[in-house]
């Protein structure tokens, strides 16, 4: 049973939507193609997950304080016994250890995440104390890319590299025995958990960015090309030949500017400029009248969520 289900990141979203229409530093672009990698990896473990024949009870990205210390979550397994804390890694290519510093194959050092992995083991020990849920966390590594080597990592580290994902898994499920696996306490347990979970992330880093200098269009949701005008009632990619229909398109466009402008007013003018003038004036008015709630008059006329 999934509690909670995860739901793209809204910094991703952010970096997605400005990528195609401003030029990000190198750094900037680094920090977007890791977040892009990691919750890449993170639908792909949600994938294993969901193909586990037995029921459980599972949340996924879970946002937590404790002690005035946020923490972020990617999986929580309940079984009878226990939580198991399992965290993601979408890491590729060749990576050592030396006396507990994490390095790639080219000697870079890394952040070592399972310093992450036990910082947030401690805290929601401490939260679940404070709970009075008497529960024990056992907290993982998983790796997930197949293109993923670890040199030097001892057999106790909690880590849980791609060729062993599958046999972890089946452990983790076994059924020795027949008893239920969902147990009402472990379910308010999981519950209350969900309660405290924040929306807002602080520490989102995104780009300055404003209206009037970013490239205005509209992206392919396929392969980030521009779309142009195609037959009636259709957009193409300009790039991978993708058609959308003019209703999605908006749609698409309408989210984008809300996202990044949510103080802005929505106009019939500002989305038809936002999508590069690809379609017209009043496919677009017809678009918010349909789905908007009018307000202000002649000029100043704008739209609401209903
Ligand atoms: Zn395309």
């Amino acid at each position: 049973m999934l509690l909670k289900p995860r739901t793209t990141p809204r910094e991703l979203l952010f970096l997605r939507t400005l990528s195609p229409r401003m030029m990000f530093t190198e750094e900037q672009m680094e920090d977007y193609i890791n977040l892009e990698k990691g919750y890449e990896g993170e639908l792909k473990f949600d994938a294993l997950m969901d193909n586990q024949k037995r029921e459980h009870l599972l949340i996924r990205d879970l946002f937590l304080t404790c002690n005035k210390s946020d923490f972020q979550l990617d999986n929580l397994l309940f079984t009878p016994e226990r939580i198991y804390q399992l965290e993601v890694k979408n890491f590729e290519g060749e990576h050592y250890i030396e006396t507990e510093a994490w390095y790639t194959s080219t000697g870079k050092q890394i952040k070592n995440p399972l310093l992450q992995l036990k910082r947030s083991e401690n805290l929601l020990n401490q939260l679940l104390y404070k709970m009075k849920a008497n529960m024990k966390v056992d907290s993982y590594l998983i790796f997930i890319n197949q293109e993923f080597t670890l040199y030097s990592a001892s057999q106790s580290l909690p880590v849980i590299l791609p060729s062993q994902i599958n046999r972890f898994l089946k452990k983790l499920f076994k059924d020795d025995n027949t008893q239920n696996f969902i147990y009402p306490r472990q379910k308010g347990i999981a519950n209350q958990l969900i309660k405290l979970h924040k929306t807002e992330t602080p520490y989102m880093q995104i780009p300055e960015y404003n209206y009037r200098k970013l490239k205005k269009g509209l992206v392919c949701s396929h392969c980030m090309g521009w779309m142009e005008v195609s037959i009636q009632g259709r957009v193409k990619c300009s790039h991978c030949s993708k058609e959308e229909f003019y209703l999605s398109a908006i749609e698409r466009s309408v989210e984008e500017f809300k996202l990044l402008f949510p103080n802005e007013p929505l106009t019939v003018n500002r989305i038809f400029n936002w999508s590069g003038g690809c379609i017209s004036r009043k496919t677009v008015q017809r678009y918010l009248t349909d789905r908007y709630k009018k307000n202000g008059k002649g000029r100043s006329i704008f739209y609401e969520k209903n």
